[in-house]
């Protein structure tokens, strides 16, 4: 087996779709060799390599490789008519590192390697710069020491030895910039930096260059497992198993003189997508120098006028390597003496904005099928377009980080309770509403809020649902903060430093990121061009899944179907419960002793949902709307505190002390798994009695209107069938009561999310004509974890990689999944044209889409902004399906 492989002078013993073995960025320098562009030759020691060395430790190299190091070396000579280490033509080359996954920074690079006491003089001579022979040398001692020796920082607050020893020979030669050096300077600098060297590792910088070169080999595969590259991988999933080649490449100067540059540049604006090349270059200067931010690049558009052969040459490569790969590139080059040379070619990361434009002018371009560019498509991406945006140029400094529960970006002034969240923002005020925790009274608050911040909670807590259902940013877990409300401040511990907030202060929040900055952060609005239309609509004609949406409200339900939603999937009723005219009425009917106690407070509630339903079906007329009958425990309509108490006591006219004993009767260790769901109906059928009357005669109504109404009504968290078999017969003998002689096609069915539900699915089956998976409930009874509690150590798991992702957010497929998929079967087994569907929050998470798609559910239901994104999900899945079936 071969292990290294050779590059330039017009052809390359490789190519791009050789990724896993030759490293992203040594298989696109082969495919740019091998398509005759002007890359400086040089070779690739393949990842087999880096694994080999993680196999068998440090320096142990397959055989053989030193032989195929010294061909290839010698053959690169021939290239560039240079000789390693010659004393009047010296070869100089640049050691980098590139992975098949890009890892941008994370490892190390070595340049103007080769050079000693004895080539540094010829590179003086050839290039009639000393200075710039001097200043190449001084880089390289530098980085080699650094890299190659470990002559690092001692600790992170101190500077690098060869930073500080740079600075005091600044000093001495009042010197103010690094290009003010002289030559003398310089070689003082070399001096200084082999004689700390020597002293800090015992041994002296190596003036042999093969020496160096295998110092410098064996220092690049060392990085791949450096705890920067660890946390990378880690962070973007990206295997520890694959290893990194390192490349070797002849050096090319952009540091020579005025007719040297060097630079970076898009072939298409990645913060728009606008089809021109954009980007940055630097006069006279090596690539660290653009990147490390000392001079301000200028924008490539000025290298036409002073350097207008090499701009030219870059506009024809730019296009020649966009056409060749079909995407946008990120293009890495180095002008020396007026020549251009490209050192790298590689798919540049993108907004979502501009991901969209892309790919759509891609295909108008002739060069994408539609079915590519869906392809080219991040569903999860689509979150920027669709929510404003902190502005990545001005991102202030971050003081907390969180779940990121819900997207979009969110500045405002901070407030501490519901009630005065409402209040600023009916007084013209933009409020960040900052809780511990939220719970179902708080939303009004939340409605009044532009973004929401929590202490506790986790992605499919109450705040988190809330706000996704109503596109608000949201932050959930933010572990360092302490809310008193009562006081109104708050603290955000940690870090060693504690910072407060007070009332009126101003947050920003960035819930695609779970970032919380302090003061106002500058956002970009979202701006939906044609382009995402016509993406939309090659989208619809590849996916099999409907899209439904989980909405509560009209103007939910109206958000959602502007942005394509085929029906709701999920309508809480309890989330109308808490508007403050109708919460005492929900009150009364808990606190209630009796049935006929019960009833009357129902009596008054009846109207109210009856308005709400009408006005969802008018909203989404000719579509499904899916209505879950009441769900939560009742203790969370309960007063809490001795002021509501007292207050709910005197609208009702009851003693205090009656009412709180009553809510201390109702209080649950454990609601999540108490009275709750379908056993509320059991125990008190005339709710969903009730409940069901409303929806007939609100359908009843609508119809009479010429609105074609459709309701599906849903009842959650079964156990057993015979749970659902009476509730079924209560359902339809009510609804058949309620609508009269009104002719309304409706159907009966079952949330699944329960264990046991899924296990005795063909039983269930009998009494439901769908299945709604409650994937937030089912992944909480399967794993045993609280869905309001574990975003406190959730985040532990995952950054230790105990768990992949968190299960509420990314459905689980091999636990959760599997249970889905005993239910489909189950349930089919008995009606084999069930319709399921699923209502979690997992309906908008593009891979549990996926998960979805495969499993032959009928449709998935999301909050309304994520509609767009699993329409996109839905679509990748059917093609990668059929892709699939294609290859077997
Ligand atoms: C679920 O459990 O997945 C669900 C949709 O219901 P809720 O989140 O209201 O419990
Ligand atoms: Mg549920």
């Amino acid at each position: 087996m071969k292990h290294v492989r050779q590059f330039g002078g017009g052809s390359a013993e490789g190519r791009a779709t050789d990724k896993m073995l030759l490293g992203g960025k040594g298989a696109n320098l082969a495919e740019m060799a091998a398509l005759g562009l002007p890359v400086p030759p040089g070779f690739t020691i393949t990842t087999e390599v880096c694994r080999h060395v993680m196999q068998h430790g440090v320096g142990h190299y397959p055989e053989g490789l030193a032989e195929e190091v010294a061909a290839a070396l010698r053959k690169l000579e021939q290239l560039t008519k240079a000789t390693f280490g010659d004393a009047s033509q010296p070869l100089l080359v640049s050691v980098r590192s590139g992975a098949p996954a890009s890892m941008p920074g994370m490892m190390d690079t070595i340049l103007n390697l080769g050079l000693n006491d004895d080539t540094v003089v010829a590179l003086a001579a050839r290039s009639g710069n000393p200075q710039f022979a001097w200043d190449c040398y001084r880089r390289f001692v530098a980085m080699y020491g650094e890299v190659v020796m470990g002559v690092v920082a001692p600790s992170e607050h101190e500077e690098l030895p060869f930073d500080r020893i740079l600075d005091d020979v600044k000093r001495t030669h009042r010197a103010t910039r690094d290009q003010d050096l002289s030559e003398t300077a310089l070689r003082e600098a070399v001096a200084l930096f082999k004689a700390e060297i020597k002293h800090r590792t015992g041994t002296a910088f190596p003036d042999d260059v093969r020496t160096q070169l295998w110092g410098a080999i064996g220092a690049v595969f060392a990085s791949w497992n450096n705890p920067r590259a660890d946390y990378y991988r880690k962070l973007n999933g990206i295997s520890a198993a694959m290893g990194t080649a390192v490349n070797v490449q002849a050096m090319v100067f952009g540091n020579l003189g005025d007719d040297c540059a060097t630079g970076v540049a898009f072939t298409r604006n990645p913060a728009t997508g606008a089809a021109e090349l954009y980007g940055e270059f630097l006069f006279n200067a090596q690539g660290e120098d653009v990147v490390a931010g000392v001079r301000t690049p200028e924008p490539i558009a000025a290298l036409a006028a002073k350097l207008p052969k090499a701009h030219a040459e870059l506009v024809k490569f730019a296009k020649v390597l966009e056409d060749h790969f079909r995407d946008m590139q990120d293009l890495e080059f180095t002008i020396q003496a007026g020549e251009l040379y490209m050192l790298q070619t590689r798919s540049g990361k993108r907004t979502g904005r501009a991901m969209v434009k892309i790919a759509v002018d891609l295909v108008a371009e002739g060069k994408l099928t539609p079915r590519e560019a869906v392809l080219r498509i991040d569903p999860a991406k689509l979150d920027e377009v669709l929510h404003p945006t902190i502005d990545p140029k001005a991102r202030p400094p971050q003081i907390a980080k969180g779940l990121p529960a819900s997207p979009g970006a969110a500045i405002g002034r901070v407030v501490f309770t519901a009630t005065t969240a409402a209040e600023w923002a009916q007084r013209g005020e933009t409020v960040i509403l900052v809780r511990t925790d939220t719970s179902p009274e708080d939303i009004h608050g939340m409605k009044a809020a532009s973004g929401i911040l929590t202490a506790r909670g986790g992605m499919t807590s109450h705040s988190a649902v809330v706000a996704r259902g109503m596109g608000k940013c949201c932050i959930t877990a933010c572990n360092t903060l302490r809310v008193d409300a009562a006081k109104r401040t708050a603290v955000f511990v940690g870090g060693g430093q504690e910072r407060r907030l007070k009332e009126g202060d101003t947050l920003t929040l960035d819930g695609t990121s779970g970032e919380v900055f302090l003061g106002a952060a500058p956002l970009v609005p979202a701006r939906l061009g044609e382009e995402i239309g016509v993406l939309m609509e090659w989208v619809d004609s590849f996916r099999k899944l409907k899209i439904r949406t989980n909405a509560d409200t009209p103007a939910d339900a109206r958000t959602a179907r502007n942005f394509g939603a085929e029906g709701i999937g999920l309508c809480r009723t309890e989330h109308m419960f808490f508007a403050p005219e109708r919460i005492l009425a929900v009150r009364e009917m808990i606190l209630a002793n009796d049935e006929a106690g019960r009833r009357t407070a129902l009596a008054k509630i009846l109207p109210m949902q009856r308005g709400d339903f009408a006005e969802l079906f008018r909203v989404m007329d000719g579509l499904p709307v899916t209505i879950r009958l009441l769900d939560p425990p009742l203790h969370e309509f309960l007063p809490h505190g001795p002021a509501e108490i007292e207050e709910v006591a005197t609208a009702l006219g009851k003693p205090v002390i009656a009412i709180a004993a009553k809510v201390a009767e109702l209080t649950e260790a454990n609601p999540m798994l108490g009275h709750r769901g379908c056993r509320l109906a059991i125990t008190f059928p005339e709710i969903y009695e009730i409940q069901t009357r409303a929806i007939g005669e609100a359908a009843a109504e609508v119809a009479k209107a010429g609105i074609t109404v459709l309701p599906e009504i849903m009842i959650p968290l079964v156990m057993v069938p015979e749970e659902l078999r009476r509730l079924r017969l209560l359902v339809a003998k009510t609804f058949d009561a309620a609508i009269g002689s009104e002719k309304i096609p409706y159907t009966i069915g079952t949330m699944i999310e329960l264990p046991r539900a899924c296990v005795v699915a063909d039983q269930i089956a009998a009494h439901a004509d769908f299945f709604s998976f409650g994937t937030n409930d089912l992944t909480q009874t399967t794993y045993g974890l609280s869905r309001d509690d574990a975003g406190r150590f959730l985040p532990t798991y995952v950054d230790a990689g105990v768990l992949p992702n968190d299960p509420f957010s990314v459905l689980d497929p091999e636990g959760v999944g599997a249970l889905i998929e005993l239910a489909v079967r189950g349930g089919r087994s008995v009606k084999p044209d069930l319709k399921v569907g699923i209502c979690g929050e997992h309906g908008g998470d593009p891979s549990s889409v996926g998960f979805c798609h495969r499993a032959g559910l009928n449709y998935v239901s999301c909050s309304p902004f994520r509609v767009p994104i699993a329409r996109v999900a839905a679509a990748r899945a059917a093609l990668a399906e059929a892709a699939n079936e294609t290859k077997k």
